[in-house]
């Protein structure tokens, strides 16, 4: 069938070739890529000058936006969305501003006894209802491994979280996934690190105690978990992996898995 919007795509994508030096270059400093089969490959490569090409990237003084940097973003950005079809998951911003480093921001929470509170918070990223996302590039810099940290992923699944309403952790779920699942896999963890972290707040958990804020916070830290540090996460909390596997509709795990049954450098770093 004849669509406009496959059309505009393909000049689009005609228009903007990405060099393949350039990707190799790209996918050489993501690790969290590898494993991809040769079609999802050129999906993302694909869904990557989409993207570059759909929002502003502003940077401020201190980062360094070069082609590479731009697509070394947007690959992070897209891997969430790699399954998810030509809906448009990031109808909720249209620009990415770039910080060099961490910033300050006003922070403001109501507590249970209604009482406001505001402070000053060190960020390394933020995502805005209606806004902006802000990110650090510090941070961006340090993601991209299997090491349970992506500050990209992170915001960004605040951003998915937000497209029916607050950042309350559950985002619009697919046909046929169960609200009643998904709360009770989300709940269930939720309550289990705060558990651990109530009886000692220093506790070793085995996820980033950050995911014990809130629960768009925990789907934020678990998004990021799956994506860079799935046997972590599946380990810990399963039911979490199998609902985050059922929405971004991938198996990083089983991707994890083959690459460090097949790849000695994988044999020698394991998560878990
Ligand atoms: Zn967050």
């Amino acid at each position: 069938m004849w669509s406009l919007g496959g059309w505009l795509k393909r000049r689009t994508l005609a228009r903007h070739p990405v060099p393949d030096e350039l990707w190799a270059r790209v996918r050489q400093r993501l690790p969290i890529l590898d494993g991809l089969s040769a079609e999802e490959d050129q999906r993302l490569r694909d869904c990557c000058v989409l993207f570059l090409q759909d929002k502003t990237l502003t940077a401020l003084d201190g980062v360094n936006l070069d082609d590479e940097s731009r697509l070394f973003l947007a690959a992070q950005a897209q891997l969430p969305l790699l399954a998810l079809g030509d809906l448009n998951w990031y109808q909720g911003f249209h620009e990415i501003v770039l910080y060099p480093d961490d910033f300050i921001s006003p922070q403001k929470h109501r507590d249970a006894s209604g009482i406001e509170h505001e402070w000053d918070g060190e960020h390394s990223g933020e995502a805005w209802s209606q806004g902006p996302v802000i990110l650090a590039w510090a941070g961006v810099l340090s993601s991209g491994g299997w090491e349970g940290y992506n500050l990209v992923i992170h915001e960004l699944a605040h951003k998915l979280d937000m497209l029916n309403g607050d950042a309350n952790g559950m985002p619009p779920l697919h046909q046929g996934m169960a609200v009643k699942q998904w709360t009770d896999a989300m709940q269930s963890a939720f309550d289990d690190l705060n558990r651990q972290l109530d009886a000692d707040p220093d506790a070793e958990t085995a996820i980033d105690p950050y995911a014990a804020e809130d629960p768009g916070e925990f789907f934020a830290v678990t998004s990021e978990y799956f994506f860079s540090a799935p046997d972590v996460l599946a380990q810990a909390y399963p039911a979490v992996y199998q609902q985050l596997s059922a929405f971004y509709r991938q198996d990083t795990l089983g991707r994890l898995t083959a690459l460090q049954q097949q790849n000695p450098v994988y044999q020698a770093h394991t998560n878990v």
